[in-house]
């Protein structure tokens, strides 16, 4: 027995001490043989590992029997298996693959079994009574983390209501997110209301039934969210004496601390204590890789002493204020459980004061030890079907194989108890932080977990429509001068379209050769700037747009109809373009690239052509008019920006933002570098193609404005240079090993996100007919609940077309295709007043109908059934466009046949097929999509510049310079 003045250590090595007695041969992973060299073998080989933990997380959809050998047989292969190859000849002879297919999916289960305590509620009521006499607690976690729409929600819904009835006393552990479908932080009061009202209901009957609900926490970017719901509703007079209820804290997190201290000073004042749960997280790979990905900053520690540390930290924090909340400790490191158990005897604290929590399947060694010395332990009890319960056990397989876990390295690396022991906070010792990347960063995105960020957007959408109250009129901006028209346009806002925005100067021809001269002029000063100064300016003028971040959304919402977060990816990608192509313009003038040999030097001179006209589309009318704009002047040209119509005031804001930067810089000189002619495509657009000044055109618009583009300037002598992106009916596969759970949500975003007004937006999706049924069934379910209104409240998914052309055009295709296919989805309620179309899906639609061939530019989605892998391939290849696809495979396989044959200028492989990074996703399509190399790529740049090669001589008289 452990006594008061012992270290943590000392108390670690009884515990050990413990362990080792009940362990059979130090076996401590309850696994049978195979089992236990599944992970011995894995843990050898971090690639066999990863493949195999894929094959884990696949093999529940995997129906059929030869698929599921196939497929293991592919991870093998791309684990480098030695065993691949014996495998592989093995499984020629039908008998011995009926029994390897029976291995693999016997080994799964069982493998599963030791983590996940029985597949319905009958087990799972087997394993509660033996753990009551073994006087062990627990709590039931119904496995599941996903459902996809209400039906799925209110089916866990009723499941914990069951629970809760059906079990005495019955304590459950639950996830918000498997009874709220539709997590979207854009949408917090909704959301918030819905799941209050979900919430009540349950905790309602578990106050009746005196059972405990303990509220599980999950990824990070929900966590603020969980908890304020959390508190409000244990708040309410109705739960404010009920103490059965727990929160989660989880240590890995850098505000862990202030979590806990916040929850701590919430219970003093409600006066009855909740539980609250520390973890150290179980979702690090996840959080580390998010935060990465959105250049966030990381929300956990990144090493693993720091996660320790902390928790050691907080159990004490925990353990002091037992009075006020019941302290329940989680977790499987020794050293972690001997410090708590050490602290709490230090400080005297009643053994029934808190209580110690493992979970089913991990370290059952110790579990008795906790109970045999007076200690509450409660074991975390997942039960359910074996297909939701995959990602739950490739999170304990992580726990139990990752390098520095200490689970592997206590029982499966055989690490000393002394190395196992040892305080976390003498390794900081030697920790040392990486240095930070240097060059190009792409921007963060806003974070809408942040409340305050949902503010200043309102605040300033209210801002803009104080100033469009009474509409002003906008000019052309050529120089210095601001030129109104004779006539102007309204620019309207297309959720409202009585609400004019402002009135538009129709330019004239005047105009445009008064622009072209101007740029002209000023081209002769800015082609020989030196080119680190223009990098720099190209870097003010994107700290000046994300100075301006906020105004930008509010702008490109009301003018484009853009939900906010694409508004907010729109600004990032502006100012991406700007910082990214400063960056590699300094490449393309500093280094020379041509061999030189003694006698002989050669290099090249890049030289830029002049006036450029820029022509954006509206579709992302900031995004890519500040992209094309920035590549033209990064590499010496001048621009004569003319926006589409639509989104006119967009483009002078940025104007406005670009010239500004030039007076703060005492650029007043290079006033001419940027001019902006709003009106017609038709007419100047199609003047400013022409005109002889102009010598390079950047074009992103429809194949067929694209396309006549070139023609024309391939007339001009000589001809002139054409960069042009254009159109695209892109193709998602999906095949039957994807994960639907991920497949439908990615196919709803890509189709209908910015209602399907993106160039990469998907179009057609082609399901592998094995799913196909079920496919449709849970999208018929799915899309429906998506939330359709006026971007600019901030909580819509889908906001409207762009103008009335638009909608009128939409709308025939869709009566198209309620002729010529099958309507699944269509005619969903939709506002009464703004450009609103209905999401519309069709099956049975063939494949060279306009429907499934012609870009539609809208929220319609055609649906194919493929017969085999080849077969969706055909079907995706068939279409004269060429510019993103999409796959969802788990097929090793299918993956790689997909990336040879799938005729796609971007293909994205298991996420949506929007939302291109610069110099993360270069972006640009093959055949009809596209002339020219990717935007945001390493090529980019180079079509804006001509190349000279100068080759010199430099023997004289016999002798050579080095
Ligand atoms: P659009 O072709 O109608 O217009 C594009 C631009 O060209 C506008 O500024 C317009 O005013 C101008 N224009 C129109 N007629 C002209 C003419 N005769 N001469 C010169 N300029 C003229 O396209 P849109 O409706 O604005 O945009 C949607 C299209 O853009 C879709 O086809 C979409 O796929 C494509 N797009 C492609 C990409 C890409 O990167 N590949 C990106 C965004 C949009």
């Amino acid at each position: 027995m452990v006594m008061n003045n012992y270290s943590d250590q000392q108390i670690g090595k009884d515990l050990f001490r413990f362990i080792k007695k009940r362990s059979k041969k130090n076996n401590i992973f309850k696994f049978a043989w195979l089992k236990n060299q599944i992970l011995k073998i894995s843990i050898q080989d971090k690639n066999l590992q990863t493949q195999l933990f894929r094959f884990v997380d696949v093999l529940p959809c995997l129906k059929i029997k030869d698929q599921r050998l196939d497929i293991f047989l592919q991870y093998l292969q791309e684990g480098k298996s030695f065993f691949y190859t014996p495998s592989l000849l093995a499984s020629q002879t039908p008998v011995i693959r009926e029994f390897m297919d029976w291995v693999i999916n016997f080994s799964v289960k069982e493998l599963a079994k030791t983590f996940i305590c029985g597949s319905n509620i009958h087990e799972a009521k087997r394993s509660i009574q033996k753990l009551s006499l073994k006087n062990q607690k627990y709590t039931l976690d119904l496995l599941g983390e996903l459902t996809l729409n209400e039906r799925e929600a209110e089916k866990y819904f009723n499941d914990y209501k069951k629970l809760i009835k059906e079990i005495p006393l019955a304590q459950l552990s639950i996830k918000l997110s498997a009874i709220e479908p539709h997590l979207n932080l854009m949408n917090l009061d909704a959301q918030k209301n819905n799941l209050l009202k979900k919430l009540r209901e349950l905790f309602r009957l578990a106050v009746s039934s005196q059972a405990s609900i303990n509220i599980d926490t999950e990824h990070y970017y929900w966590k603020d969210f969980y908890f304020s719901i959390l508190k409000e509703i244990l708040m309410e007079e109705e739960f404010r004496s009920w103490t059965g209820a727990g929160v989660v804290v989880q240590a890995y997190l850098k505000d862990s601390q202030k979590d806990l201290e916040d929850w701590i000073i919430w219970a003093k004042k409600r006066e009855s204590p909740i539980s609250i749960r520390l973890v150290k997280g179980a979702y690090w790979d996840y959080e580390y890789a998010k935060s990465k990905q959105q250049n966030w900053d990381c929300p956990v520690f990144t090493k693993k002493f720091q996660s320790d540390m902390n928790y050691e930290k907080l159990s004490e924090i925990l353990l002091d204020n037992y009075k006020f909340v019941k302290p329940a400790l989680a977790s499987h490191n020794v050293r972690s459980l001997a410090h708590a158990i050490n602290y709490a005897l230090k400080k005297n604290i009643p053994k029934s004061a808190f209580e110690f929590q493992m979970l089913y399947g991990m370290l059952d060694e110790l579990k008795d030890y906790f109970s045999q010395n007076g200690y509450i332990l409660r074991i975390y009890l997942p039960y359910g079907d074996l297909v939701q319960g995959m990602s739950y056990l490739v999170r304990r397989l992580l726990e139990n194989t990752a390098n520095d876990s200490f689970l592997r390295q206590g029982f499966l690396d055989g690490s000393s108890e002394d190395l196992l022991l040892q305080d976390p906070g003498s390794l900081a010792l030697d920790s040392s932080e990486k240095p930070v990347d240097k060059g190009f960063q792409n921007i963060a995105n806003l974070d809408f977990s942040k409340s305050a960020n949902h503010q200043k957007i309102l605040d300033e959408i209210k801002n803009l429509n104080n100033e469009f109250k009474v509409p002003v009129k906008y000019p052309c901006l050529i120089g210095e001068q601001k030129i109104f028209g004779d006539k102007f346009f309204e620019s309207v806002n297309p959720a409202k379209p009585s609400q004019v925005l402002g009135l538009v100067s129709y330019g004239s021809l005047q105009d445009c050769n008064k622009a072209v001269s101007v740029a002209k002029e000023t081209y002769k000063k800015w082609s020989q700037y030196d080119f680190l100064k223009r990098a720099d300016l190209l870097r003010n003028v994107a700290q000046e747009i994300e100075k301006n971040r906020y105004r930008l959304i509010a702008l490109i919402c009301l003018e484009a109809g853009k939900p906010w977060s694409e508004a907010d990816g729109e600004v990032s990608e502006a100012v991406d373009f700007l910082n990214y192509y400063a960056e590699e313009s300094l490449e393309i003038f500093s280094l020379n690239k041509l061999r030189s040999l003694p006698g002989e030097k050669n290099y090249n001179i890049y030289q830029s052509y002049g006036v450029s006209a820029i022509i954006p589309p509206w579709n992302f009318p900031f995004a890519i008019l500040v992209g094309m704009t920035g590549a033209a002047i990064a590499t010496g040209n001048t621009a004569v920006i003319k926006p589409s119509a639509q989104t006119s005031l967009i483009a002078f804001e940025f104007v406005k933002i670009f010239n500004k930067v030039l007076k703060t810089k005492g650029l007043d000189q290079f006033l001419g570098l940027v001019n902006l002619i709003t009106g017609e495509g038709k007419l100047v657009g199609n003047y400013l193609v022409e005109h002889p000044d102009v010598k390079l055109i950047a074009f992103t618009g429809s194949n067929e404005v694209g396309m006549s583009i070139y023609q024309k300037a391939s007339l001009s002598r000589p001809p002139k240079r054409v960069i042009a992106e254009m159109g695209g009916k892109n193709a998602v596969i999906i095949d039957q090993s994807a994960d639907l759970d991920e497949a439908i949500p990615g196919l709803i975003y890509s189709a209908f996100g910015y209602a399907g007004q993106k160039c990469s937006a998907a179009s057609r999706a082609i399901i592998h007919q094995n799913i196909y049924q079920e496919f449709l069934e849970r999208l018929k379910q799915t899309l429906p609940e998506i939330i359709l209104g006026d971007p600019a409240l901030g909580q819509c998914y889908m906001g409207p077309v762009i103008d009335a052309n638009a909608m009128i055009k939409i709308n025939n295709y869709i009566n198209i295709g309620k002729q010529e296919a099958d309507l699944l989805i269509g005619d969903l309620a939709i506002p009464e007043s703004g450009y609103f179309v209905s999401p519309t899906v069709f099956v049975n639609v063939a494949e060279d109908s306009k429907l499934a061939q012609e870009e539609i530019f809208g929220p319609v989605l055609v649906v194919f059934k493929a017969n085999s892998f080849d077969h969706a391939l055909s079907i995706a290849n068939n279409s004269s466009f060429g510019l993103t696809g999409g796959l969802y495979s788990r097929s090793p396989n299918n993956i790689k046949q997909a990336i040879e044959q799938f005729t796609t200028g971007n293909l994205y492989i298991n996420r949506p097929c929007t939302g291109a990074i610069v110099s993360r996703q270069a972006f640009g399509g093959l055949k009809n999509s596209s002339i020219g190399f990717k935007a945001g790529g390493p090529n980019y740049l180079l079509q804006f510049l001509q190349e000279k090669t100068i080759t010199e001589n430099t023997m004289r008289r016999g002798f050579a310079e080095d």
